[in-house]
């Protein structure tokens, strides 16, 4: 007997919804928002499990889970050996560099000898590495758009889709370091029998975006 998918998905969050919709539209059913961390799909070979979206990479990599629906940003932010299988077009956001207001700006080069506060310490080094600036990187897990305020940092790197979070704290946004949506991510190792489950899914999702376009 073939064992079920496993698939991982954010519990709650910015990913969630446009998640749980995908599924829906491709005619999987599963329960969701019970509170429950699991749960069988009633239609599909598939068992979905609901985490928090920093660890899907590590549980697909490690095989806990077959696929995941991550940000791009936390794939590559997180270093896992995961295969991007897909792009799902939701959760567009990008990953900014941002200022207080006010402040003058004539490049990257401006943050040399600065220190900036961002949750995607990787993805931030990398960048600055390929501009050739030397900064402090200061890792702070959340609200990162205050470190500015309360002197803590004189920069942030942080997501951005609006907007509105920066101008609120006061800060203007001058570099986009990294644009990022939702992906669907596999475990590299999947056997042939897991592999065929993979495949229809993916027929399924892209006949919806097919449909949406
Ligand atoms: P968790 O509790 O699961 O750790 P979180 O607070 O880390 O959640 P969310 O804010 O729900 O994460 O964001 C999840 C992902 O959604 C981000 O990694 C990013 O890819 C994307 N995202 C973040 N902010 C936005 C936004 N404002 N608009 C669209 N997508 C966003
Ligand atoms: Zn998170």
């Amino acid at each position: 007997m073939t064992s079920a998918l496993r698939i991982a998905l954010q519990k709650s969050g910015r990913l969630s919804e446009d998640s749980y919709q995908l599924f829906k539209e491709c005619g999987i059913r599963f329960d969701y928002g019970t509170g429950k961390l699991r749960s069988v799909s009633s239609n599909f070979p598939a068992e979905f499990l609901f985490l928090r979206d920093d660890d899907i990479p590590g549980y697909v990599e490690d095989g806990v889970a077959d696929l995941g629906i991550v940000g791009e940003n936390v794939a590559v932010e997180t270093g896992r050996s995961v295969n991007t299988i897909h792009k799902l077009g939701f959760s567009k956001c990008r990953l900014s560099i941002a200022i207080p207001r006010g402040t003058e700006w004539s490049g990257i080069q401006d943050l040399t000898g600065k220190s900036i506060a961002t949750s995607y310490p990787t993805l931030l080094g990398n960048y600055l590495k390929g501009a050739g600036v030397n900064a402090d990187i200061h890792e702070i897990s959340g609200s990162v758009e205050i470190a500015p305020g309360i002197g803590l940092a004189e920069a942030v790197c942080d997501i951005v889709s609006s907007g509105s979070t920066l101008l609120s704290n006061g800060l203007q946004e001058v570099e986009t370091i990294f644009r990022s949506e939702a992906i669907l991510i596999a475990n590299p190792e999947l056997d042939a029998d897991k592999q065929t489950l993979v495949d229809k899914l993916l027929f399924r999702i892209k006949a919806v975006q097919a449909a949406k376009n």
